[in-house]
């Protein structure tokens, strides 16, 4: 068996250690005599899967007593019309700080609902390569909207807004339990699972009980209010229980790691390493800046994207490295490290599971990659 190391921004890759044990039980769960793929979720061994699922979200993200915490589908992107069908009703009124894409279609979903959506902040004008800090934010807002890590372009907020009694709404798809985070200050936080908890099919939503409406907004369905998944522990019906499963087993791994706090010190100890590298290299650099660096996905360009927009040469130049970049580190059984067309260049995605021995790997490939085309 080889195994590489995988870099990909999602799905991506997961422990080993749980894709053992998932091996392993493939074929009789604890003497079930069926794989978990096939059991009823109406089954009494289903439900401690499940049971146990919630149990360790709640325990490593020290979420309080007053939060629900749901296993829903449709991706992170369902989230974007659930808020603002949800938490959009008395006021219709939404403030959203835009970080890139992920906010943006957020946003983009809350008009089509009809939502006045005010745009608070914007890090556009660089081309999202920073987190806006907006201190304070007030309004008669029924929600205020952040994307906490911005998958694509890199960032991550390293502050909290305060939004006083206003709701703050979270999308931590690519970040939740990279680290500590206080649940306490927001009014719903959702992630998709395929980046940091599990393989692709379930969506973590922690809300605040207060906010879960028996009155969306008209014309919400009943799989799009929350209530209904609230009222029936995430089993109104059929959950993606195989991927459940496997988040279980996930966050059972990161408490071996120490919970958040243990995995959040690796993680800083990792994308250090890949940082400090970039710094200091003249042929890479990081496209974002310092003070809103991601731990989890670090995009970067080589010195040859240093030209004018209307130089052909030079940016077919451009474009010829970063394809050998991708090709030679494939080869190298580095993979998925071809950047996104909005920012081009390279992204490495070093969430939880990726060990250090992967970054060092990496950057080891960088230094060689750098001489050869230096
Ligand atoms: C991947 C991602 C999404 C989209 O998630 P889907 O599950 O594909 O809908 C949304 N927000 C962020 C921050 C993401 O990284």
């Amino acid at each position: 068996m080889s195994r590489v190391y995988n870099f990909s921004a999602g799905p991506s890759c997961l422990p080993e250690e749980v894709l053992k044990e998932c091996a392993a039980e493939m074929m009789d769960y604890n003497g079930s005599g069926q794989s978990v793929m096939e059991m009823s979720h109406r089954s009494k061994v289903y439900q401690e899967i499940i049971d146990h699922a919630e149990a360790q979200v709640r325990k490593l993200m020290k979420v309080p007593e007053n939060y629900k915490v749901l296993f829903l589908q449709g991706g992170g992107s369902t989230q974007f019309a659930m808020v603002a069908q949800n938490l959009g009703i008395h006021t219709h009124k939404a403030a959203y700080i835009k970080t890139g894409v992920w906010a943006k279609k957020a946003a983009a979903e809350a008009k089509k609902l009809g939502i006045e959506v005010t745009e608070i902040a914007s890090s556009e004008d660089k081309n999202f390569s920073y987190i806006p800090r907006v201190e304070k934010i007030e309004g008669d807002y029924d929600y205020a909207y952040i994307c906490f890590n911005n998958t694509i372009m890199g960032t991550h907020y390293e502050y909290i807004p305060d939004t006083g009694k206003i709701p703050l709404v979270a999308d931590i798809s690519s970040c939740v339990l990279s680290e500590e985070l206080d649940v306490s200050k927001f009014g719903l936080l959702f992630a998709g699972a395929q980046k940091n908890l599990a393989p692709a099919g379930v969506t973590l939503v922690i809300i605040r009980e207060d906010l879960i409406t028996e009155t969306p907004l008209p014309g919400t369905t009943t799989m799009n209010t929350y209530k209904t998944h609230a009222d029936n522990g995430s089993m109104y019906n059929t959950p993606p229980c195989y991927t459940i499963y496997v988040l279980g087993k996930v966050l059972d791994w990161i408490e071996k790691k120490g919970g958040a706090a243990g995995i959040h010190k690796l993680n800083v100890e990792k994308a250090n390493y890949l940082y400090d590298y970039l710094d200091k290299s003249d042929f890479y650099h990081a496209t974002a800046e310092k003070g809103s660096r991601s731990l989890m996905n670090v995009p970067f360009l080589t010195k040859y994207s240093n030209h004018a927009a209307d130089d052909e040469a030079a940016a077919a130049k451009e474009k010829e490295i970063n394809d050998k970049f991708v090709k030679e580190s494939t080869a190298a059984g580095l993979v998925n490290l071809k950047g996104h067309r909005l920012v081009g260049g390279m992204r490495a995605s070093i969430y939880n599971a990726m060990p250090l021995d992967g970054v060092k790997a990496l950057v080891a490939f960088m230094e060689k990659f750098a001489k050869e085309n230096a």
